[in-house]
């Protein structure tokens, strides 16, 4: 069987880490079997689905790396086709119009509220005369169109994550809604289940591949294949994300779409690395740090849990300090190159980047985090509570005076690491004072703070951006 898998989002919202994770587990597979990996935008709900969305879906996907194999297929387009099919159930007699009014449907479900029913449609509908049909369409009544689900069947498939399943038809709501309302004589917009059935038989879909929320939906999708005499994919359903109260992720978390995640400076490598991880473990004594792009062979729906998935902030952070961390210096400073315009912040040169890249990467778990760490470079660092006790001691400014003083010696406007060092032992033995102090005044001065990465190297780089001795003397 020539595998063909699909992700099929609503842009209703921007492209959301369950969504993408689907799409992730779709082109492994795909990869894997050497199938194709398509793309199906399902906009049918109109008032919902925006342009902005589309995009948003698009850029993110290719962001993370992953790349549909034949152009988008737009399911508002293929309303026409999706009718074909509504006429073909309807000729065959598996389903009906049905005229039920909204206050009708109401008061059916206040019965069965107070009886301790289940709610779902009562199929009163099913069987009308001719004369029923007309007298409601005199009345000015406009149908849906019903799909016929006999309560006495069971459903089953063979899940790729969940194994053997079944579902019992009394369990699916009554007959189902295919098509809205619509005069009598044409056919209303189409609905979910029937869509879906449509394109991913069209599209000649092999694999259906999709969250486990989807579940119900498979099964009447199931019947629906069935009356069309169509072919039924295999499905495989994934498990949900959770939040850490093992709560389903909802916007109600903070972050759950990808564009936040990237402008939090997640790195698109940790977070399609992280998204694999949620649900699938790795094959024993392989690392849980990988690219994608290096899995597709160990890739498999076996070692997909069926139990959801906890969100782990924790493992994501790792590992994107991980990809941070293995990235060239080059590398890294592309990536935060841009960052740094944004912020009107331009780099004196390619060198002084590269430096400042090797001096804040290793403790960076962000991109985010090097804007923060960039910045002194860039602006004047205010002077925090530590900063400004270590200034008010006595000796502080004698210290800033003496390296000051040193500094106009150098005639050159940067100084290197060697003169840097010899100039801090030259103040701490000529004043006859403890290093720390005058190491801690000095980076107070320079940076506003008593903590930072190597103060020697952050001094020297700070010379580069011809900041050091206007900082020093600040505060003699
Ligand atoms: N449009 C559906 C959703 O976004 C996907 C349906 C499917 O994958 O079959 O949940």
């Amino acid at each position: 069987m020539k595998v063909r898998v699909r992700l099929a989002p609503s842009p209703t919202g921007t492209l959301h880490i369950g969504t993408a994770r689907t799409a992730l587990f779709n082109w492994l597979f795909a990869k894997k079997e050497g199938g194709t990996f398509l793309l199906r935008i399902e906009d049918t709900d109109l008032e919902r689905s925006k342009e902005e969305y589309i995009k948003n879906i698009y850029d993110g996907l290719q962001w993370l790396g992953i790349k549909w194999n034949e152009p988008p297929i737009i399911q508002s387009e293929r309303a026409s086709k999706h009718k074909e099919f509504i006429k073909t159930l309807l000729d065959k007699g598996f389903a009906y119009r049905c005229y039920a009014s909204e206050s009708e449907l109401e008061e059916m479900r206040e019965h069965q509220k107070k009886n301790g029913l289940p709610p779902r449609y009562d199929n009163r509908h099913r069987v009308l005369t001719p004369e029923q049909e007309s007298k409601f369409i005199e009345s000015g009544r406009n149908p849906v169109i019903r799909f016929k689900i006999n309560d006495e069947q069971t459903i089953t498939w063979n899940d790729l994550i969940r194994g053997q399943m079944s579902w019992s038809g009394k369990d699916l709501g009554g007959d189902m809604v295919i098509a809205r309302k619509a005069p009598a004589d044409s056919i209303g917009d189409p609905l979910y289940n029937l869509v879906v059935v449509a394109d991913d038989s069209e599209m000649k879909i092999s694999h259906v591949i999709r969250g486990e929320d989807h579940l119900a939906n498979t099964a009447k999708q199931i019947l629906l294949y069935q009356a069309l005499d169509l072919n039924i994919p295999v499905f495989a359903h994934t498990p949900l994300i959770l939040n850490s109260e093992g709560k389903k992720l909802s916007k109600r978390d903070g972050v759950t779409s990808i564009s936040e995640f990237k402008k939090m400076g997640y790195t698109s490598e940790a977070m399609a690395n992280y998204m694999t991880l949620l649900g699938w473990s790795v094959p024993e004594g392989m690392n849980e740090r990988f690219k994608i792009s290096d899995i597709s062979e160990v890739f498999s729906f076996e070692k997909v849990n069926k139990a959801s998935a906890k969100f782990d902030w924790d493992k994501l952070n790792w590992l994107n300090s991980q990809v941070i961390h293995e990235m060239s210096p080059k590398t890294l400073l592309q990536n935060l190159d841009p960052l740094f315009k944004k912020n009107g912040w331009n780099l004196p040169s390619q060198e002084l980047g590269l430096k400042l890249v090797n001096l804040i990467g290793p403790s960076m778990i962000l991109m985010n985090d090097g804007l923060e760490q960039a910045k002194p470079f860039f602006e004047e660092p205010t002077l925090n509570n530590d900063g400004k006790k270590q200034l008010e001691i006595k000796e502080a400014k004698k210290i800033l005076q003496f390296i000051l003083d040193e500094l106009e010696e150098i005639p050159s406007s940067f100084i290197t690491e060697q003169q840097a060092k010899d100039l801090l032992n030259q103040t701490t033995k000529t004043l006859n004072l403890k290093k720390g102090l005058v190491m801690k005044s000095l980076r107070a001065s320079l940076f506003g703070t008593l903590n930072g990465p190597d103060l020697i190297q952050s001094w020297v780089l700070l010379s580069g951006f011809s900041k050091d001795r206007a900082r020093i003397s600040r505060f003699i």
